[in-house]
């Protein structure tokens, strides 16, 4: 290894390969008692085998080092302000940690007995009653594992619902402004999927939506408030259009953050909803995993779903219920996603209903107080009030500066880019929750004001962005597509 400056040596440091030092070990193991495989003559000569895997050689100390090096280069909720839109990375509470942690859940292995595992029967059956409260919803299953997951229960629920009634509905509505999950779901569950418009103010435009529901409506996925950072109160006029055509509204509460306490989808026409428990109700879920996506229905519905259900037997104790002859069946093996589970709990327990929707209030307080403060340098498509997001479309245009470099600017200021580009054009769609302190919120707003200074003095500070990181710009569709995430000998 040439020797370098630490600067240049933490910015580019090698792989763990290219560190070996040929023999070294990080773990002392017991020399072996049994005879080796390859000097074994009473095993046949195709099952033995020259091969030794190719690992790095190094010693315990520097593999820590390494790997607490590597983990330095996480950008995470722990240690940097978050603001990206429709996933809601909030802070993750430590006692969720802690409890989920406890020997008693951590330990435990689905194919325990029922009488073994009462404490986590007993959770679950909490949990989904919970849900059903926060949801107005007749009945919920925390059986499936993500957001899209849900979706994709919710929609085989649908159809179960609807060829009971001797009818073969194929199309599912959603407005333009809907999450991509959305029509991916539909085409999962061999349905169609068709836009509704959005009028000017991000709302749903009625008209265009009684002129697409007809007798092959399965359902209108929607989300409310929606990807425009804005809440739809005609939600309950929605819910009648469709019910008038025998149609169902699916509502996508994976951000559920502006209407904890405040409005319950259950009250409003809603027949099927999926929550993420991973946003809404705190795990940490960044880079993918882990989630769950309980499904809440409406009584009519709530045959359908998954089994089996977690139910309290008369004589007080708990049992996983498969009496359930008109259910979709199970959406995955076991239970759910038990950790996460857990973490929703613990979240809600330690809130309580009071501080569920101070939750709400104070994720629309901190959505909009950041888009006022902003809003003179930083156009909004849509009028204010927000929810707990707001999209802007910077204007930068003319001096060759998009949205992008916006994004990755933050990066150098320590904040993790907002979502770009969707549901519209060139915006940035910004979620600061709830649980950011004032002065973070201030301290965004004044880098975002900075920034609008620097697009107009030295655009080509924005447009090289990020400076301060170990890597630049990244081939960002390259890795998405074709990941190379194996080390291969030369
Ligand atoms: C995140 C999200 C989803 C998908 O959830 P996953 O757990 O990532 O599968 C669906 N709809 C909306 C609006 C979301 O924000």
């Amino acid at each position: 290894m040439a020797v370098a400056p630490l600067a240049e040596q933490s910015s580019d440091f090698p792989l763990s390969f290219e560190q070996r030092i040929s023999g070294a070990c990080g773990v002392a193991l017991p020399n072996s008692d049994v005879p080796s495989a390859q000097n074994d003559a009473s095993l046949p000569q195709h099952l033995r085998s020259e091969y030794k895997p190719n690992l790095p050689e190094l010693g315990e100390l520097d593999v820590v080092r390494h790997m607490t090096r590597l983990s330095h280069r996480v950008f995470s909720i722990d240690e940097n302000f978050y603001p990206l839109g429709s996933c809601t990375m909030k802070y993750n509470p430590r006692v969720n940690e802690r409890v989920a942690a406890m020997p008693g859940f951590a330990h435990l292995h689905p194919y325990q007995r029922e009488s073994d595992v009462q404490g986590m029967l007993e959770l679950h059956y909490q949990l989904r009653h919970f849900l059903q409260e926060i949801s107005g919803l007749a009945e919920v299953s925390l059986q499936p594992a993500a957001g899209a997951h849900g979706e994709m229960t919710g929609l085989m629920i649908i159809e179960a619902y609807h060829r009971a009634r001797g009818e073969n509905r194929r199309m599912v509505l959603a407005p333009d402004s809907a999450h991509g999950t959305n029509p991916a779901s539909c085409t999962i569950c061999s349905m169609g999927s068709t836009k509704i418009r959005s009028r000017k103010d991000g709302r749903v435009d009625l008209d265009d939506l009684r002129s697409k529901v007809d007798e092959n409506t399965a359902a209108l996925m929607i989300t409310n408030p929606n990807t425009c950072g804005i809440f739809d109160d005609q939600i309950a006029d929605i819910a009648d259009i469709l019910h008038a055509k025998g149609a169902l509204l699916y509502y996508d509460g994976a951000n559920m953050n502006a209407t904890l306490g405040i409005i319950r989808p259950g009250d409003v026409g809603v027949d099927v909803m999926h929550f993420n428990t991973h946003k809404t109700f705190s795990t940490p879920h960044g880079g993918g995993g882990p989630g769950a996506g309980p499904v809440g229905v409406c009584k009519r519905l709530s045959p359908y779903l998954p089994k089996p259900q977690v139910i309290k037997k008369s004589d007080g104790t708990f049992a996983w219920d498969y009496e359930r002859p008109e259910s979709i069946g199970r959406v995955r093996s076991f239970y759910g996603q038990g950790g996460v589970l857990v973490r929703a709990y613990t979240y809600i327990r330690s809130l309580g209903p009071e501080g569920l929707r101070r939750v709400s209030r104070r994720a629309v307080l901190a959505a909009n107080y950041i888009a006022a403060q902003i809003k003179h340098r930083y156009p909004m498509p849509f009028p204010a009030p927000y929810a707990h997001e707001f999209i802007t479309v910077p204007e930068f245009s003319d001096l060759g500066v998009n949205e992008r470099d916006f994004a990755k600017r933050l990066i150098d200021y320590g904040i993790h880019p907002p979502t770009m580009s969707w549901p519209i054009m060139h915006c940035l769609m910004i979620e600061p929750s709830e649980t950011e302190s004032l002065a973070t919120l201030d301290r965004f707003c004044e880098v975002m004001i900075k920034m609008a200074d620097e697009a107009r003095e030295q655009p080509e500070l924005l447009r090289s962005a990020p400076h301060d990181m170990p890597v630049g710009r990244l081939d960002e569709v390259g890795a998405n597509r074709k990941p190379n995430v194996r080390w291969r000998p030369e």
